[in-house]
């Protein structure tokens, strides 16, 4: 039990990553706020999700509101006081990834996901750390970065920018907020097999290359981005602030 009775929100829980570590953070014996974006939708996976929680023990539940807006993080941490007394764990982990072309990029696009992906967070991180410090017991705050964060995509010149940003967003947060105890960490997924993906891994030959470029030799599962996360919202990773982790099964050392 890595985080007995800690509160624990995650934004983009109803799937892939988010959901895989709300499951975990829960057997880690969590209460869990479930960040979605409000589309009805979604409101089946949530609840499904609240009930694999409940049966786990553990008390959950949610929060529809889309990542982009600047007062969803309010939101988010006005459900965890109200739910569960406050808030010991972050996780920023909502995005979205709409492969697109550089040139002809809309600019609707764009700023979509710079606000889901980044502008949203940074005001979600501001508000848990705000309350993290009124609490006056520390915390733990992620940030589901990506591989992207250190590579080129061209088809993703609208998102790397952005898990760039939540990279340094975290180191400067972790200097910011090191005086009330509270760590910032950042985790760089490699590829997750995950709806963000599903339709440009549906191509076999994209898919294989992706695998042969993975060390271990098999692409992520949202199961593996679990325990990372579970580390680094728990004590066991006390000291570790301002770092980054890749979970990638050796893809971006894998140069030659
Ligand atoms: P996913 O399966 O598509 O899940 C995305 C989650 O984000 C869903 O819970 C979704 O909620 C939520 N979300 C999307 N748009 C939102 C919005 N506007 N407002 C609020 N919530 C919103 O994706 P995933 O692969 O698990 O990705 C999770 C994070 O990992 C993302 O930040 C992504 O960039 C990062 N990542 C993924 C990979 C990968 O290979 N999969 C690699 C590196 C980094 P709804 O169900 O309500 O839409």
């Amino acid at each position: 039990m890595l985080l007995n009775d800690k509160s624990v929100i995650i934004t983009g829980a109803s799937r892939g990553i988010g959901r895989a570590a709300a499951l975990e953070c829960a057997r880690q014996g969590a209460n869990v706020v479930i960040g979605y974006s409000g589309s009805a939708s979604s409101r089946p996976a949530v609840d499904e999700l609240i009930a694999e929680i409940e049966a786990l023990g553990r008390r959950a539940c949610a929060v529809g509101a889309p990542a982009g807006d600047a007062d969803t993080g309010d939101k988010l941490v006005e459900a965890a006081v109200e739910h569960f007394g406050g808030v010991d764990v972050f996780v920023n982990n909502a995005g979205i990834c709409p492969f697109h072309a550089f040139l002809d990029m809309p600019k609707e696009l764009y700023l979509e996901t710079v606000n889901t992906n980044l502008n949203g967070a940074f005001f979600a991180v501001q508000a848990a750390a705000n309350q993290m410090k009124r609490q006056g017991r520390g915390g733990a705050i992620i940030a589901v970065s990506s591989i992207s964060a250190l590579v080129g995509g061209g088809m993703q010149t609208h998102y790397t920018p952005t898990k760039a940003g939540l990279l340094s967003l975290m180191q400067s947060c972790a200097i910011a907020l090191g005086p009330y105890g509270i760590r910032c960490n950042a985790l760089l997924p490699g590829t997750i097999e995950t709806d963000i993906n599903k339709d440009d891994l549906a191509d076999a030959e994209k898919r294989e290359y992706m695998v042969s470029r993975t060390p271990l030799g098999r692409l992520g599962r949202p199961d593996d981005l679990a325990g990372p996360i579970a580390f680094l919202a728990s004590d066991m990773s006390q000291y570790v602030t301002g770092a980054s982790l890749l979970v990638d099964g050796g893809m971006f050392v894998n140069l030659q």
